[in-house]
C-alpha cells in the first residue's frame, strides 16, 4: 500500500503542475509506479478489450461509458487510469457501420494522401482526425496504415500509402504525430508484411530478415521514429510460419529488442489464437469476442499466478500500456463525447488533401484545364450524379446520415453488410462541374448503355467520363482492369469524341488499353468528402495538379513479381479470411522481390511502367538541377519554368553502388513555386537507404555511390558519383 499512497498524489498533482504529456522515460517511470500499486485482480483489466457494438446473434454487454466503435478497454478508476475508447481512423473517424449514427470528415484514401508527398499536410490531416475523434470521446485511434504495396492487387492498397519505405515512413509518421497532438494514442499498423487480403488470417509470408528490414520493417521503423505512436497493431497474416500477433521475431526481437519500442502491441480484431501470444510479445487482446476465447482475461491471470514468465510479462504489458497512456496525457486530458467539431474547417483540410492528391496522368495538347465557357459538356458514368466513391471495410468514413448512395455487395441482413457495400459520399461531381461551368449545358448519362453514352458524346464539345473500381478490406482485385465493362465504355466514347477526359476513382492502379485515345486522364483515387469539389477544381484549373504517384502503374500484370495474388485461384473470397481447413497452407513468397518492391522491382527487371512511381503532370513546367551531395546532405534547385504557379516534388534516387544497379528513393521535397521562381532545396539522406541489412546490422560498403535527381523513378537526371567510407551500425 505504501507504493499506492505514493503514486496517487503524484498523479493528482500532475494535473495542475505538469505538461499534458510526458517524455517516454518519465511516462515509463510513472507506469512502473502504477503497476507496483496495482492489485493482482487489476492486472488484466488493461490487457483485454471488446468491440462495443452488437455483433451477431449473441451480443455482449456493452458498458455504459463505451462509445460505439472498434474497441473498448475498461479503465482502473482507483488508479486514475482512463478507459480506452478506440475507433478506426486512418482516413477519418470511422463510421462503424453507422453504429453511432453520427458523421465525420472523410479524408481521401491513403493513396490519395500519399500522392501529395506532403508530410505537413498529412500531419494536418492527422490533427484534424484526432480532434474529431476526441470530440466523440475516443482516445485511441487505429490509424497509421503503413503496409507497403507489394502487390497493387491488394484490396487494402487504397488504405495504405505507398510502395516505398521512405515515403511511407515519413508520411505515416507525420499523420501519427498529428493525431497524437490531441493527447490521444495512435497505432501504426499492421505489423507486418500484411500484403494481401486473400486468406488474410492464414497467408504465411516467406521473407528473409534482410529483405524485411530493408522494406516493410523500415517503413514501420521510420514511422515510429517520427510519429512515436503509443501502440502498434499486429497483423492478421502469418510470418515465417507464426501468426503475426504471436510472432516472437516481429514483436519481441525486432520491435521490442532491436527498436527498443516502449509502447504496447495490440492485436488486430480476431487475430489472437493462443494465450502464448503474450509470451511472444502481444500486450493487449482487442475485440476479444471475435477470438476463440478471452485469453488475456482470466486465463492470463491464472497463468500469471502459477508461472513467473507470465507474471513478468503481465507486469510488462501493463507498463507498456500505461506508458502510452501517460506519454500522451490521456489521463490528464480526458476525451469526452459531445465535444464541438468545426466541420467547415475540417472540410477545408479534406478538400486540400484531395486537391493535392489528385494526379494528372495524361494531358494531350493541353486538353485540361477545361475552358469555363465550353458550351456542351457531357458527364458520363461513375455514378457522378450521386457522389464520390469510397473504399470499404473498417476504415470507411461517412458524414452525418451515412452514405449518399449504396450498392450492396452482400445481403442487407448479413454480418458486416454495412462494411461491405460500394458507398458514395460527399457531393456529386456532376453538381460541382455544373457549378464550375455555369454557362455550359452540362448533361449526364450513366454509361450503363454504351450506345447511349456514344450518341451523346457525339453531340458534346467535351466528355468527362468517370470510371470506378471499388475495393474493400477483405478482398483483393483479380487483376488491374476496370470492372463492369468500363474499358469498353471508354474505348467507345473516346472513339466518338476525342475530347474525352477520363476521371479514375480507383483504389489501386489500373491498366489502360484505351489510353492513347483519350485527351486526358485524371487519377482522383477515392477523393473523400470534398472530392467532387477537388475534381472540378482540377478540371477547370482553379487547382494546378501537383500529385505524384506513390505506386507504380504497370502496363500489365505480367510485369509484377507474381502472376496473381497468392491463393487467389483457390481461396474463396471472404471478409474474415480464415483457413478453410485447420491445416490449410497458403504461402506468400516475398523472397521473389525481396526488398525490391514496385519501382525497385521494375528497375531490377528493366521493365518500363505505364506510369512510373513519382510521376505526375502539371499545368506548368518545372526543372530540377545542380545536385550536389556532401556526406548525407543533398542540395539541388527546383524551378518553375512555366506560366502558372504550381508545386513540384524534387526526388533524389540512389542508382547504383560500386557499379551494381540498386535504385532507391533517398530523399524528396514538395515545393510551391511561382512562375519563373527557383528555390534551393536541401534534403538529408537516411543512411539506411544506402545500406544493406547483414547479420543484424546495417552495412554500407565503402566505394562509389551513384545518385540522380528524378522527375520520377524512370526520368532521371545526370548521375552524380559520391564516395563513402565503409561503415556498419545497429538499428
Ligand atoms: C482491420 C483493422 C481495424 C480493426 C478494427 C480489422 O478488420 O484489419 O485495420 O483496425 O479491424 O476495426
Amino acid at each position: 500500500m505504501a507504493a499506492n499512497a505514493a503514486i496517487l498524489p503524484v498523479a493528482a498533482a500532475a494535473r495542475d503542475n505538469e505538461p499534458s504529456s510526458l517524455t517516454p522515460a518519465e511516462a515509463q517511470a510513472r507506469a512502473r509506479a502504477t503497476v507496483t500499486a496495482m492489485r493482482q485482480d487489476e492486472k488484466t483489466i488493461l490487457t483485454i478489450g471488446i468491440m462495443p457494438v452488437p455483433l451477431g446473434s449473441n451480443p455482449i454487454h456493452v458498458p455504459t461509458d463505451a462509445v460505439p466503435g472498434a474497441g473498448y478497454i475498461a479503465g482502473i478508476t482507483r488508479l486514475g487510469v482512463p478507459a480506452l475508447r478506440e475507433t478506426d481512423a486512418s482516413l477519418g473517424v470511422a463510421w462503424a457501420g453507422g453504429a453511432r449514427k453520427d458523421g465525420a470528415t472523410a479524408l481521401p484514401s491513403g493513396l490519395a494522401m500519399a500522392s501529395t508527398w506532403n508530410p505537413d499536410l498529412l500531419r494536418r490531416g492527422g490533427a484534424m482526425i484526432g480532434a474529431e475523434a476526441r470530440a466523440k470521446g475516443f482516445n485511441v485511434l487505429l490509424a497509421g496504415g503503413a503496409n507497403l504495396t507489394r502487390d497493387p492487387r491488394n484490396g487494402r492498397t487504397f488504405e495504405y500509402l505507398a510502395e516505398d519505405p521512405l515515403l511511407t515512413g515519413v508520411l505515416v509518421g507525420n499523420a501519427i504525430a498529428g493525431i497524437q497532438s490531441n493527447n490521444i494514442i495512435s497505432t501504426i499498423k499492421h505489423m507486418a508484411l500484411n500484403g494481401q487480403e486473400t486468406g488474410r488470417q492464414f497467408a504465411d509470408v516467406k521473407i528473409s530478415d534482410a529483405a524485411a528490414r530493408e522494406s516493410d520493417l523500415l517503413a514501420f521503423k521510420i514511422g515510429i521514429e517520427i510519429g512515436q505512436p503509443g501502440a502498434v497493431m499486429c497483423a492478421y497474416n502469418r510470418v515465417l510460419g507464426q501468426q503475426a500477433c504471436e510472432s516472437d521475431y516481429l514483436l519481441n526481437q525486432v520491435l521490442k529488442r532491436d527498436w527498443r519500442y516502449p509502447g504496447f502491441v495490440m492485436s488486430d480484431w480476431g487475430a489472437v489464437r493462443n494465450l502464448s501470444a503474450a509470451i511472444n510479445g502481444l500486450d493487449q487482446q482487442s475485440g476479444s469476442q471475435l477470438d476463440p476465447a478471452p485469453f488475456f482475461g482470466k486465463p492470463l491471470a491464472e497463468a500469471a499466478s502459477r508461472d513467473r514468465a507470465y507474471a513478468a510479462r503481465l507486469d510488462d504489458m501493463n507498463v507498456r500500456i500505461l506508458t502510452a497512456i501517460y506519454a500522451n496525457g490521456l489521463d490528464r486530458n480526458p476525451a469526452n463525447p459531445g465535444g464541438r467539431i468545426d466541420f467547415a474547417a475540417n472540410a477545408a483540410v479534406a478538400e486540400e488533401m484531395a486537391r493535392q492528391g489528385i494526379v494528372l496522368l495524361r494531358n494531350r495538347a493541353d486538353a485540361l484545364p477545361l475552358a469555363r465557357d465550353a458550351e456542351r459538356i457531357l458527364v458520363v458514368g461513375g455514378n457522378a450524379n450521386i457522389g464520390v466513391l469510397s473504399g470499404a471495410g473498417s476504415s470507411q468514413v461517412h458524414g452525418e446520415g451515412g452514405p449518399v448512395g449504396t450498392v450492396s455487395m452482400v445481403r442487407q441482413d448479413a454480418m458486416f453488410s454495412n462494411f461491405l457495400a460500394q458507398q458514395y459520399q460527399g457531393n456529386a461531381p456532376l453538381d460541382a462541374i455544373r457549378k464550375a461551368a455555369a454557362n455550359a449545358a452540362v448533361t449526364f448519362r450513366s454509361g450503363a448503355h454504351v450506345s447511349e453514352a456514344v450518341e451523346q458524346a457525339k453531340r458534346a464539345d467535351v466528355v468527362v467520363l468517370f470510371v470506378n473500381s471499388w475495393s474493400s478490406e477483405g478482398f483483393d482485385q483479380p487483376d488491374l482492369t476496370l470492372p463492369y465493362g468500363q474499358d469498353a465504355l471508354i474505348e467507345a466514347v473516346a472513339a466518338a469524341n476525342p475530347a474525352t477526359i477520363v476521371v479514375l476513382q480507383t483504389g489501386n492502379p489500373v491498366v489502360m488499353p484505351w489510353l492513347e485515345k483519350t485527351a486526358a486522364v485524371v487519377q482522383a483515387w477515392y477523393p473523400g468528402s470534398r472530392g467532387a469539389e477537388a475534381i472540378a477544381s482540377v478540371l477547370f484549373g482553379e487547382t494546378n495538379p501537383s500529385g505524384r504517384l506513390p505506386i507504380t502503374f504497370p502496363r500489365s500484370e505480367d510485369q509484377l513479381p507474381r502472376p496473381s495474388i497468392d491463393g487467389f485461384d483457390w481461396v474463396e473470397p471472404g471478409f474474415i479470411g480464415s483457413p478453410p481447413k485447420a491445416d490449410s497452407r497458403l504461402v506468400a513468397d516475398y523472397d521473389i522481390e525481396g526488398s525490391d518492391i514496385g519501382y525497385r522491382w521494375f528497375a531490377r527487371k528493366g521493365e518500363k511502367a505505364l506510369f512510373p512511381f513519382g510521376y505526375g503532370l502539371s499545368y506548368t513546367t518545372f526543372a530540377s538541377a545542380g545536385l550536389t551531395i556532401s556526406g548525407l546532405r543533398a542540395e539541388f534547385t527546383l524551378s518553375n519554368t512555366g506560366k502558372r504557379a504550381g508545386a513540384m516534388v524534387g526526388q533524389v534516387y540512389l542508382l547504383s553502388r560500386n557499379g551494381s544497379p540498386k535504385q532507391r528513393l533517398v530523399g524528396f521535397r514538395r515545393v510551391e513555386l511561382r512562375p519563373g521562381e527557383t528555390k534551393k532545396v536541401v534534403v538529408e539522406i537516411d543512411p539506411r537507404l544506402l545500406a544493406d541489412w547483414q547479420d543484424g546490422r546495417w552495412v554500407m560498403a565503402s566505394g562509389t555511390y551513384q545518385f540522380a535527381l528524378g522527375e520520377n523513378a524512370e526520368a532521371l537526371g545526370a548521375p552524380l558519383n559520391v564516395r563513402y567510407p565503409g561503415r556498419s551500425w545497429k538499428d
